[in-house]
């Protein structure tokens, strides 16, 4: 069975506009209505073009004509905001739609975690050009996946469940031309939603605060710097990733310094309340793994000072 065909894609995009998603994430305020479509900067790409992104509100379609030139259904629009799979898609859709007590699908297959370590190389020019060091890649099961198969040509990285049970590997794409849709490949079925990438290694001193970003690398550039950090893998809060962070007293958001990134702090900071939380605002198309040790551990300093009485 497809999973088009399980998950009923032709309802989903019926019921679900693409104004909807966007608003569900809150980024419908950085776009403007002109006649009848949405305009503004590429939620995707993260583009600042302020009319690189255009939504048809009568074709239910969107399209974004600078980095991207791409467009799509609604469909198209969740997979790449989410890096999600189809069927996580439809899921997640079909809760914005309250489909599913409509059309009744058969129980998704369980996720099945996979628990084998691959043999990764460490010393990939990727990583060190994140300023990412082969023990810190190994320390954290990543790096260049030299087989073939799902993971073939990416760098990969390990993840793991809150209690730190293994997942499997997060692949990220290195060929330009095959991350046009999403730079991310991740297992089939993986539970993303419930997952935040290094909790069950940072999460242990809630007293320290924890900082909040996009990406895996970012992730391992502040373990260096024994900074405690996880990533969303994306820029989207999940209820249950907001559970898990709640217990945190500090949070310093980095998310990349995009549109996309600011947008998403900006719905982060409404939803981790009451917990104090501090947005560190990058400069225009900065990500966190680009800024030098230097400045990075100052703001992460700055922010959390209680990360000074544990300096090791
Ligand atoms: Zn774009």
């Amino acid at each position: 069975m497809t999973p088009a065909r399980s998950l009923d894609f032709r309802f989903l995009k019926a019921h679900v506009t693409v104004e909807r998603v966007l608003e569900a994430r809150g980024l419908l305020a950085s776009l403007r209505l002109r006649g009848n479509n949405l305009v503004g900067p590429c939620p995707i790409h993260g583009g600042d073009a302020p009319n690189g992104f255009v939504v048809s509100r009568a074709k239910n379609l969107w399209y974004c004509f600078t980095r991207c030139r791409a467009g799509g259904d609604v469909v198209d629009l969740v997979c790449l905001l989410d890096r999600s799979s189809y069927r996580e898609t439809a899921l997640y859709l079909a809760s914005l739609a309250g489909a599913t007590a409509h059309r009744p699908a058969p129980p998704p297959p369980a996720f099945r975690p996979f628990t084998a370590r691959l043999d990764l190389n460490p010393r990939a020019p990727f990583l060190a050009s994140k300023g990412i060091c082969p023990a810190t890649a190994r320390a954290f099961d990543c790096g260049l996946f030299r087989g073939s198969g799902f993971l073939e040509g990416c760098v990969a990285v390990r993840l793991h469940d809150p209690r730190g049970q293994p997942l499997g590997y997060a692949g990220r794409i290195l060929d330009p031309d095959r991350a046009r849709h999403g730079k991310w490949k991740l297992p089939a079925r993986l539970p993303k939603r419930s997952l935040l990438f290094n909790y069950h290694r940072a999460h242990g001193h809630p007293h320290r605060g924890l900082v909040v970003v996009e990406d895996p690398w970012s992730v391992m550039r502040l373990a260096q710097l024994r900074i405690p950090a996880v990533a969303l893998l994306g820029t989207a809060l999940s209820s249950e990733q907001a559970a898990l962070l709640a217990p945190c007293s500090r949070i310093l958001l980095m998310l990349d310094g995009d549109a996309a990134g600011r947008l998403a702090a900006r719905d982060l900071l409404a939803r981790l309340a009451p917990t104090q939380v501090g947005v560190a605002e990058l400069p225009d198309r900065l990500d966190p793994d680009q800024l030098d040790d230097h400045d990075l551990e100052a703001i992460c300093r700055l922010f959390l000072p209680a990360l000074a009485h544990h300096k090791a």
